[in-house]
């Protein structure tokens, strides 16, 4: 039910739904508010209120940084109060990074931050970000019988579907519907009512003050398996200076060649405190190690299990674990749990 005293405060980043084509080059450029505004006399007509902050010069999400998501981060500290929700307007290529972050910045959170953009400029007669800014408005502004946010989360609205935000991926380049959220349901479906999946949907601890968590640590890497990747690389990747958590993007159910070489980098990792997160290359489905040799070696040997979590969640998780100063240990046992709804362990 929507609230008509709700406040909602509509966060402009940037990302194709504000761009412009530059007549000279061709390409698509971050244009500024006034011009969005202009696109959309639509939100005018919602019946409910919506404020702006903008961001100045907007960007293209290809360049969105740790000091950017620490803007966000403060932007909804700063105006937490006094909103019933936040819409975060953002390119969709590092959509489902800056969402899987913001998850963990954000802790017991009770209201809607919602991201949404688009793949067609605001301006484009087919554009497909005016439903997308709509309805994303209204489930921010949603409301429950007693009065609490419907989908007090951190999600991506696009295309018709609410995502929980620490789940989804950007699956198409050029599509309308560019996010999944493979392993888990949605958490609604715009149709002609606005269906709720309200069991999927995360319930906060009232009691816990919501909190903003600002540091991030930025010595993580992201080491993807393919056959005939060579000893130099894999090297390189698990002996940088200062690394602290690796995502290992392996095979299936979480396998990775097991030749002595490849053990013996990981383990030397392991041994130098570095975590290694088992996350797997699959779209769907969860990483098992025990299922075959080659897995269970990795396990042996200290890797510990992503579960069914995306690389952009396990990435964020490990940066916000070690930015708010957990050891290497406390990291390895809280990669294994559901912090946000990130993953799902099985029994
Ligand atoms: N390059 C754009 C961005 O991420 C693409 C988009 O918004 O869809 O900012």
């Amino acid at each position: 039910m929507i609230d008509t005293n709700a406040n909602v405060l509509l966060i402009y980043t940037g990302g194709t739904i504000g761009m412009v084509e530059n007549p000279e080059s061709g390409a698509l450029e971050p244009f500024n508010f006034s011009h969005l505004r202009s696109n959309m006399p639509e939100i005018k007509r919602l019946n409910f209120n919506v404020e702006t902050y903008l961001f100045d010069p907007p960007f293209d999400s290809s360049d969105v940084s740790i000091a950017i998501w620490r803007h966000m981060v403060n932007v909804i500290e700063v105006n937490y109060e006094r909103y019933d929700g936040f819409v975060i307007l953002h390119g969709t290529d590092t959509m489902a990074y800056t969402a899987s972050v913001l998850s963990f910045m954000l802790e017991n959170l009770t209201k809607p931050v919602i991201l949404t953009g688009s793949q067609l400029p605001i301006g484009k007669l087919r554009t497909d970000g005016k439903e997308n800014l709509i309805t994303a408005l209204e489930i921010a502004a949603d409301k429950d019988e007693k009065g609490g946010a419907v989908v007090p989360e951190l999600c991506i609205y696009m295309q018709k579907l609410l995502m929980r935000g620490n789940r989804t991926t950007k699956v198409n380049a050029d599509h309308f519907s560019a996010f999944r959220s493979p392993n888990y349901p949605c958490l609604a479906e715009a149709g002609l009512d606005i269906r709720y999946n309200n069991s999927s949907i995360l319930q906060p601890e009232t009691e816990l003050p919501v909190r903003f968590n600002y540091e991030l640590d930025r010595n993580m890497v992201v080491l993807k398996l393919f056959p005939g990747i060579s000893r130099e690389v894999v090297r390189a990747h698990l002996t940088i200076p200062g690394v602290r958590g690796v995502v290992l993007e392996t095979y299936g159910t979480g396998n990775s060649p097991i030749n002595p070489w490849f053990m013996e980098l990981v383990r030397d990792a392991v041994e130098r405190r570095v975590v290694v997160v088992n996350v797997t290359q699959c779209l769907y489905g969860s990483v098992m190690m025990h299922r075959y040799e080659n897995g269970q070696r990795l396990e042996k040997i200290g890797v510990i299990s992503g579960h069914d979590i995306t690389t952009e969640a396990a990435l964020g998780k490990l940066m916000a674990l070690f930015g708010k100063g957990c050891t290497p240990e406390e990291v390895k046992q809280l990669m294994q749990y559901s912090l946000r709804g990130e993953l799902t362990v099985k029994g």
